[in-house]
């Protein structure tokens, strides 16, 4: 099995403790990787700090760290390939997506090359004479990013590109579900010729590498995605160092579909936002409410085209559905889903495990009926090919019930009606909504949620917030000294 190492200080080291990593398509352990003790972890965000402050990294010109991110684009659309089939292998995730998915990361680090000499502050128009005033946009310090298994490579890039483009250093922590993409970035990162010290990763548990990486005073800021119960901790964590935390978390995100839709539109974003990446998306659009005199029909549509949906091995191209992360996530949805029938949620299809794979952990996609939101499924965010659907009459009360949760990530509209889908789109309470479409994002375009879905933002200009801090500098420009010490004006 292949062992992989630690890239610390511009340098790939063995780790003390090791942990196997299993296919999700077969259920077998194929690499090992170094779960980061406490001295490696604090290793790796003592030479990011030092990476900062008295490396070659701070001398560089903003034009000078775009190039290398430019460099880093190249590398990763050269490799593209490689670190999908990766990805594939260590999270079950399908190839197609994964190595589309892994091409288009690129186009991250080329947008924030980009940018990176165009973060810029300003003269201010001030009130006091004879004083000049400006602003400029300082990198915020150590940046630490922890990412969720389910898109490393994007995940990562998100934080990564910017926070270089700023002049920051990084420590990444990858998942230690599926960590292995991220290892040939490091390599990537290597070759691209970034100082050492500037992007280390690492992986491990989280504890006691992410309780270290997230409580260390030198760390000035801790970029999250994931799950609430872990962004708890990392807010706790941050009362020992006042670290700024920024978080991207989880959703149940509704999808409204009006009875002026169109209907196959409506379908496919349906199929979009439920069964891609095997519902196991953060946007997954998994509260679809649906007018009631088009629900027969899109349930129909809905039955038809799940019966065309192939469930099977990732790295086949004509496979839909892969297997879900982990033989935990099928006991868990099969636990929801049983509840929630017992609540009196209908079942159209699916509901259980996939009977044609013989090893990993399928399940078939699953429509429920539901007559409201009390019902468990949908509740709980389940990172599975699971619809719950509910009858609507009125806009008046989508939008109700559509607001009617925790989290406020993702939203679907599906109407033909232009006024109607400005004023839904603007009362609902989610970062990104999507109208005739799901699951577009872009570099451009800025990402995050409301609510307990986190409420930082990444990707596009926002992100550059996120990893600087404004320094307002005063010259006193008088020929005079200073008038009257005890008197500030
Ligand atoms: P998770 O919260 O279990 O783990 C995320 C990361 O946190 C992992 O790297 C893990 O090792 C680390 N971690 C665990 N304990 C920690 C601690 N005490 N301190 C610091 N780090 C710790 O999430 P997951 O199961 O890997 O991913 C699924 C979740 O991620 C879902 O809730 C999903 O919605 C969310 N997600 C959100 C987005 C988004 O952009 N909003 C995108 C993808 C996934």
């Amino acid at each position: 099995m292949k062992k992989y190492k630690h890239y610390i200080n511009g340098k790939f080291l063995f780790g003390s403790d090791y942990f196997e990593s299993l296919n999700p398509a077969t259920g077998e352990p194929w690499a090992l990787f170094p779960a980061a003790n406490e001295k490696e972890s604090e290793y790796a965000i003592e030479s990011a700090h030092k990476a900062l402050f008295h490396g070659p990294w701070s001398e560089y010109t903003a034009t000078q760290r775009g190039k290398l991110l430019h460099r880093l684009g190249d590398l990763i659309a050269e490799e593209s390939s490689q670190l999908g089939d990766l990805e594939t292998k260590d999270s079950g995730k399908l190839r197609v997506e994964t190595r589309a998915q892994s091409g288009y990361v690129a186009d991250y680090y080329y947008y924030y090359a980009g940018l990176a000499d165009k973060i810029q502050g300003d003269v201010l128009p001030i009130d006091k004479p004879n004083m000049r005033v400006f602003t400029t946009r300082e990198p915020i310090g150590v940046v630490v990013a922890i990412v969720p298994w389910n898109a490393q490579l994007f995940l990562s890039a998100t934080k990564i590109a910017p926070a270089l483009a700023a002049g920051n250093t990084v420590v990444v922590k990858a998942s230690e579900q599926a960590p292995a993409a991220l290892f040939k970035l490091a390599e990537l990162i290597d070759q691209a010729g970034f100082p050492p010290g500037v992007v280390n990763i690492i992986t491990g548990y989280g504890e006691p590498c992410g309780r270290i990486l997230t409580s260390h005073p030198k760390v000035a800021s801790v970029a999250f995605t994931g799950g609430c119960e872990v962004a708890k901790k990392i807010v706790k964590n941050s009362a020992e160092n006042f670290a700024h935390v920024s978080l991207e978390l989880g959703g149940k995100s509704p999808m409204l579909i009006f009875e002026d839709c169109d209907i196959d539109a409506a379908v496919n974003g349906i199929v979009a936002g439920n069964f891609g990446a095997s519902g196991q998306s953060c946007v997954a659009g998994s509260r679809v409410f649906v007018h009631r005199n088009v629900h027969k029909k899109i349930i129909y549509k809905l039955k038809q085209a799940s019966k065309n949906i192939v469930v099977g091995d990732p790295i086949d191209n004509k496979t839909h559905i892969g297997p879900l992360a982990t033989p935990e996530q099928i006991e868990r949805v099969e636990r929801v889903l049983e509840e929630s029938i017992d609540q009196g949620a209908e079942l159209i299809f699916g509901g259980s495990k996939s009977k044609g794979m013989r090893a990993g952990w399928y399940f078939d996609p699953t429509l429920l009926l539901c007559h409201d939101q009390s019902i468990k499924c949908v509740q709980t965010e389940l990172f599975a090919p699971v619809i719950s659907l509910i009858i609507f009459d009125s806009e008046d009360e989508v939008v109700d019930m559509a607001n009617d949760s925790e989290f406020g990530l993702g939203a679907g509209v599906f109407t033909q009606n232009l006024a109607r889908a400005h004023r839904v789109s603007q009362k609902i309470r989610s970062g990104i909504v999507w109208i005739n479409t799901y699951r577009a994002i872009s570099p451009i375009s800025p990402f995050g949620g409301f609510k307990q879905s986190g409420g930082s933002r990444e990707a596009g200009l926002d992100a550059i917030y996120e990893y600087t801090r404004t320094k307002t500098t005063w010259i006193n420009t008088s020929p005079e000294p200073m008038a009257n010490p005890f008197v500030i004006r």
